[in-house]
């Protein structure tokens, strides 16, 4: 049997050079999601992963939460705050109010982070025995810990990940502190060998820079390990500016974005590309 960890969340240890705190989560915890006007369940503020184009930032620093004002004012991927009574805030939600209805987990930080993939671990006892359906997106190999109770419910769970380039030289600049994507890719594989349902996040699809000059050859890399791996469907995303993200994007790969036209042309090869191997894909505009 696992142990429990303690209802009290404590500080989690987080990289050097970032900032982090708590703050006091209110229940229910499925709520309508900032990024969009589905439901999610999420539970931290900031994502360690740091990847320079998140969209989580602007809404952290737009609608910053009581008391993290100067904390979400830092440069992303240097702040992290984790819930104190995420315990007392599971016990009351009424998951069975969700029965039935799909929640994303989660859009605002990555639900696998090491600091709070205990917390994903308890959600899943609660959401999915009320038959609250899950459709998680990580870019954390941490997931493979909780097959044991997502195989139990593959009716109700859809494992995705990730997937923003195959390019070593890019994919280490702009997603620095998630594990390489196959090693994501290797999740989708060991979950639809446990029988649950599988899907992959095609985004942001970044436009042409020095370090990845041809987007669609990534996508048909991309395509080709999806291909393989039985996913049921394919999103795909272009990349938007979203507060400070196409300059820290800039920053970090050392050269300026150029987005004009971008979303069109993105859209377009990234049907050609998934069409190439059979895939089911659905474009977000
Ligand atoms: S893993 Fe997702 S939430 Fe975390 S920084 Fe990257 S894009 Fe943002």
């Amino acid at each position: 049997m696992v142990p429990l960890r303690p209802l009290q969340s404590t500080i989690p240890k987080v990289p050097e050079g970032v900032e982090q705190g708590l703050y006091r989560i209110s229940p229910p915890l499925i709520k309508k999601s900032p990024s969009g006007g589905f439901w999610a369940v999420n539970f931290a503020v900031g994502c360690l992963h740091a990847c320079p184009f998140c969209y989580a930032d602007y809404f952290n620093k737009e609608y910053p939460r009581r008391g993290l004002e100067g904390l979400v004012s830092r440069e992303w991927g240097t702040y992290f705050a984790a819930p104190r009574n995420i315990g007392e805030a599971i016990d009351k939600t009424p998951w069975h109010r969700w029965r039935g209805v799909e929640v994303f987990m989660s859009t605002m930080h990555d639900p696998y982070l090491p600091q709070v993939a205990w917390i994903a671990r308890r959600i899943l006892k609660r959401a999915l025995p009320s038959g609250v359906r899950l459709r998680i997106l990580t870019r954390s190999t941490l997931i493979l810990r909780d097959l044991d109770i997502l195989s139990a419910y593959p009716h109700r769970v859809m494992i995705g990940v990730s997937i923003a380039t195959m390019e070593p030289g890019l994919y280490r600049l702009i997603e620095p502190r998630a594990p390489p994507p196959h090693k994501r890719l290797l999740v989708l594989g060991e979950a639809a060998s446990r029988g649950i349902p599988t899907w992959a996040s095609v985004a942001p699809i970044l436009p042409p820079n020095p370090l990845r000059p041809d987007p669609y050859k990534d996508l048909l890399e991309i395509a080709r390990a999806l291909s393989n791996l039985r996913v049921a469907e394919v999103h795909g995303e272009s990349l938007h500016p979203r507060g400070d993200n196409l300059r820290l994007l800039a920053k970090r790969l050392g050269a300026p974005i150029n987005i004009k036209g971008w979303d069109a042309r993105a859209e377009r090869i990234f049907y050609k590309a998934m069409e190439e191997y059979g895939l089911k894909a659905q474009w977000y505009r």
